[in-house]
């Protein structure tokens, strides 16, 4: 998809702030510091629309994205903080439960790992959650520039088998800086919301 248009729509919180439209969303999860802002300021060309946040632990809502008028990103606020506490994670843990479980648009989630590292317990929970849920899943492994070309293959096996990689699913390998896997990422999405 060439993205021209692209705003943010909403910061929720709760579902009745969510967008009233049948359009379709993709949600897009992973730790904080992964590279998530710049995956979609990526996808969409844009420098920074979506934050790009060395500073974790600030925005704990649901950023929906109307993109071209087609489809919402939905921008999951990073786990793995330390700093935050039992209360606030319970509740921003409720919050994502309830849009992935229950939301009637979501066609699939980009989860996004680090191919530098194995995934963190969180994000296999998140990928298993996503399983259970049976919602497609594409996996975006960032980074990749920061990993030589002959060692992906080594990267992207130790990521699969520590997820339990379901082959139904998508694996992108992905650098905000090379602009590897943006088009793979556009094709996997565009198929996605068309289901
Ligand atoms: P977020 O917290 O998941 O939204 O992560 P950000 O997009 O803010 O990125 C966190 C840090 O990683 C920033 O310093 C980015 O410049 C850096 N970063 C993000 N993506 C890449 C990438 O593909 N390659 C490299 N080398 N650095 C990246």
């Amino acid at each position: 998809m060439k993205v021209h248009d692209a705003e943010i729509v909403i910061s929720a919180v709760s579902p009745a702030q969510y967008p009233d439209t049948h359009l379709p969303e993709i949600a897009l999860a992973g730790r904080s510091n992964v590279g998530k802002s710049s995956f979609i300021n990526t996808l969409i060309n844009r420098k920074n629309l979506a934050r790009t946040s060395s500073k974790p632990g600030k925005t704990q809502t649901l950023n929906f994205y109307l993109i071209e008028n087609t489809l919402h990103f939905v921008d999951v606020p990073g786990y793995g903080y330390a700093k935050v506490s039992k209360t606030e994670r319970a509740k921003w843990g409720k919050m994502i439960e309830t849009y992935l479980a229950e939301r009637q648009q979501l066609r699939a989630v980009v989860s996004l790992v680090d191919l530098r590292h194995a995934p963190s317990q969180e994000d296999i929970q998140m990928y298993q959650f996503l399983k259970y849920y049976e919602i497609p899943v594409i996996v975006v492994a960032t980074k990749a520039d920061k990993i030589p070309r002959g060692k992906w293959n080594k990267h992207e096996s130790v990521i699969k088998k520590a997820l339990e990689f379901d082959p139904a699913d998508t694996f992108i390998l992905f650098s905000s800086i090379t602009k590897q896997g943006k088009e793979e990422a556009w094709q996997a999405i565009e198929a996605a919301i068309k289901q």
